[in-house]
């Protein structure tokens, strides 16, 4: 599939976004740097990083190994909310690291704790935005009233919220207060949070001749949700992102949403913050 096949969402700036993006976390070193470079062989043109995952560099690399375009491939990274005080060089870093002048993305990784240090970094954040070190600026792992406080004290919404999401997480009301604010939701460990085993997945992928990863993949997608499975094989980097070639039927979303609020028990923690 080529850049321009992709399915995108439009953040604010005119800045698209694909809805199909390449997770990176413990992909790192030798096995991070094949596995971006099979990835964008597959045709994915959205590579998701942070500066926790310590892999930044490899991903720098890989895609200027690739030939690809800069443009071509978006790029977010992120900020630890340790990095409070310190947002400028923290990004700096990270660019560094990548060996590019801005990222297309860059998100708050998760709350500061300290009261009043969330809106601090969040307008540190959109000041990089504004010197052009990054095209957009979201956060992550924000609950809806943590999204309001960054609204109330400064009238600009994060772009994205990039927060744990699968069908078995599935949420009307939480997917509804992002749009309702503008705020693209990107989901993470699609996988990790759902029972590829379910036979509501297995039936519905057997129907279409595909995998249930697939199907969950494609569920993303449909709701306009972006979705950024990792991997570190070759087959099933492909295979993830092989999703463009069946729909699924209303009646099927419908059947996936209702699976919402059974995440596996194993994978119902809160550790999951990486
Ligand atoms: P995923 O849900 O993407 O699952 C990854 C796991 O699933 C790996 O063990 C992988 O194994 C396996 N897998 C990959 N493809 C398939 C398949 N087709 N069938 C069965 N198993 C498969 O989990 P992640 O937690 O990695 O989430 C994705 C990305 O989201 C991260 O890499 C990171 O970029 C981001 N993230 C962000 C967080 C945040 O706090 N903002 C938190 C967590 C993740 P193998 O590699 O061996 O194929």
């Amino acid at each position: 599939m080529s850049s321009s096949d992709q399915p995108t969402v439009v953040l604010p700036g005119r800045v698209r976004m694909p809805l199909l993006g390449f997770g990176t976390w413990q992909a790192s070193g030798q096995a991070g740097y094949d596995a971006v470079r099979a990835a964008l062989a597959a045709g994915y043109r959205h590579i998701d990083t942070a500066t926790m995952y310590g892999n930044e560099k490899e991903v720098g690399r890989a895609i200027r190994d690739s030939g690809l375009h800069r443009n071509d491939v978006f790029v977010t990274t992120k900020i630890p909310s340790d990095g409070v005080g310190h947002e400028r060089r923290v990004l700096e870093a990270s660019l560094a690291a990548l060996e590019t002048g801005h990222v297309d993305l860059w998100l708050i990784h998760w709350p500061p704790a300290a009261p009043g240090d969330s809106v601090r970094m969040w307008r540190q954040v959109m000041k990089a935005r504004d010197d052009g070190l990054t095209r957009a600026v979201g956060v992550s792992n924000y609950s809806t009233a943590q999204l309001d406080e960054l609204i109330q004290a400064t009238t600009e919404a994060p772009a994205v919220n990039q927060i744990r999401w699968g069908p078995m997480l599935y949420d009307a009301r939480r997917h509804a207060e992002h749009r309702e604010r503008g705020i693209v939701l990107e989901g993470y460990s699609p996988f990790k949070t759902t029972d590829l085993t379910d036979p509501v997945l297995t039936r519905i992928a057997e129907s279409h001749g595909v995998t249930p990863a697939q199907v969950v993949l494609r569920w993303h997608v449909d709701h306009g949700i972006v979705v950024i499975p990792k991997s570190v094989k070759p087959a099933r980097i492909r295979a993830n992102a092989d999703i463009f070639g069946f729909a699924l039927t209303p009646e099927e979303r419908d059947m996936i949403d209702a699976l919402g609020g059974r995440a596996p028990v194993e994978n119902a923690s809160t550790d999951f913050i990486v």
